[in-house]
């Protein structure tokens, strides 16, 4: 496998763009990303010629794969054809708005942004106004995008900006705490209650390792911001129109939010973002109400043409039932693999999302040291380890790994990070087996992936763990 290309093509990067990147996570690869020339299917192929099983689909949006379905190219070409955008409204934003509010019961309408970043700072300006409240509760290593209000790290008591270029007084105004923890939540809603504008979560944090919620906390989380009168907020920016479906992650846990964020693959693979929820709530935008919001490319046509054939093509085809089966042989399969060869690892993910996290340790104190390759705590782990989830960790209290398995991101920063990105991300790229990044991003099934990349990549698998 030579990378001559990619390589030629990061120094030139290098020259003219910071870091050589345009996203900050995509020079996390070491010592330098692979260019891609073009995708196929579930594949991408390099700039050098070399060919990769793709589990990373641009981190989310690629719901049908690289190779879009003839109408989803169609009508992408059609509108692209017509001339780009036009300042005025157009048809297909009000068909993509009216097939999200026909599918996702909390959508009663629906305002459309150019990303996930936008959409989140929209949502929190929204609750904001909406409230006359400030504060805003946030998961800690929940991710909603490079915006002030939640690049903010530490705990409810001390808050502090996640990145230079941040006003210590903004971060006073977001709460932190840990996923899954309601005790932290009451305490938060003790100390600040009156002034909290709204919780703010993942459904499911998918950008920090894949961490599922325990049973009842998301309607923990209803309740607790009703009483006070303040909004629930669901950022589907990754789950949206996958996890569950065309009803989403919150059709799911049978939960409605009060504003929901998107992106990802409601655009199709194009630039999108977009805030649903009642419309109550959403009038509150400008030009109805005195929240301001607006965006030059905002609703663009090419995008919604791109989001409305994506999403009408899986409506009509069996798309999330190849994506979900094709992810459940991916989480039963690595079960067995990790249940063999490291079983203090766990696996999570649900529907299309997959992950195995390098936890340290596992039930009956089995722990992955060099010995276990060959010795008796194999054995042992996986005798204890039959009862386990099957095709992904559910948070189930009765599992024999419960007590092991990541519920929030501090247990996914305590994993071995540092040897799941320099040694075993490097194994499978070998094996032309592209993961993300590193331990935190998410890994995604597509329309284009097959049974035999599964096989294939649990092989890999096989050989890297
Ligand atoms: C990707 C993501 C965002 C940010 O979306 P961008 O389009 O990258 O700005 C926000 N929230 C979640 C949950 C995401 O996964």
């Amino acid at each position: 496998m030579t990378e001559d290309n990619s390589r030629e093509l990061y120094d030139r990067a290098l020259s003219v763009l910071p870091g050589g990147v345009n996203s900050a996570v995509r020079a996390a690869i070491e010592p330098y990303p692979f260019f891609v020339r073009k995708g196929e299917g579930g594949h991408v192929i390099d700039a050098d010629g070399n060919r990769y099983i793709d589990w990373v689909m641009g981190l989310g949006p690629l719901l049908l794969g690289h190779d879009l379905p003839e109408p989803v190219r169609a009508g992408i070409q059609r509108k692209a054809s017509e001339g780009p955008m036009y300042g005025t409204p157009t048809e297909v934003e009000v068909d993509l708005a009216e097939f999200v509010v026909r599918h996702v019961p909390s959508v009663e309408k629906i305002r459309f942004v150019n990303s996930g970043t936008e959409a989140t700072t929209s949502a929190v300006r929204l609750a904001r106004g909406y409230t006359g409240r400030n504060k805003i509760v946030v998961m800690q290593g929940g991710y909603h995008g490079a915006q002030e209000s939640t690049l903010v790290e530490g705990d409810a008591d001390d808050p502090k900006p996640s990145s230079a270029g941040i006003p210590e007084s903004f971060a006073e105004h977001t709460l932190p705490v840990p996923f899954n923890d309601e005790d932290a939540i009451r305490d938060v809603f003790e100390d600040h209650g009156d002034d909290i504008a709204a919780v703010l979560t993942e459904p499911i944090l998918g950008n920090y390792g894949i961490v599922y919620p325990e049973e009842g906390y998301h309607e923990f989380l209803r309740e607790i911001t009703e009483e006070h009168g303040s909004l629930l907020i669901f950022d589907e920016v990754i789950t949206g129109f996958r996890v569950g479906g065309l009803g989403c992650a919150q059709s799911e846990f049978g939960v409605t939010p009060d504003l929901t964020t998107f992106g990802k693959i409601i655009g199709g693979g194009f630039p999108v973002g977009a805030i649903g929820g009642r419309a109550e709530i959403i009038e509150h935008f400008a030009p109805t109400g005195d929240v301001f919001q607006a965006g030059t490319f905002s609703g663009h046509p090419v995008t919604m043409a791109a989001g409305l054939e994506t999403l009408k093509f899986a409506a009509e085809n069996d798309v999330y039932g190849h994506v979900n089966g094709l992810g459940d042989r991916l989480r039963r399969g690595l079960t067995d693999i990790v249940a063999d060869q490291a079983p203090s690892y766990t696996v999570t993910g649900t529907d299309s999302m997959f992950k195995v996290i390098f936890t340290r340790e596992g039930p009956s104190g089995v722990q992955r040291t060099p010995e276990d390759a060959s010795g008796d705590n194999r054995e042992q782990g996986s005798d204890s380890l039959e009862e386990q989830c099957p095709a992904g960790c559910r948070q189930d209290p009765t599992c024999p790994r419960y007590d092991y398995s990541p519920k929030n991101a501090g247990d996914v920063k305590n994993a071995e990070t540092e040897r799941w990105r320099r040694i075993f991300w490097r194994q499978m790229k070998e094996q032309d087996v592209f993961l993300s990044q590193n331990q935190f991003e998410c890994q995604f099934v597509s329309y284009g992936h097959t049974e035999e990349d599964v096989e294939e990549t649990l092989e890999a698998y096989k050989d890297a763990l």
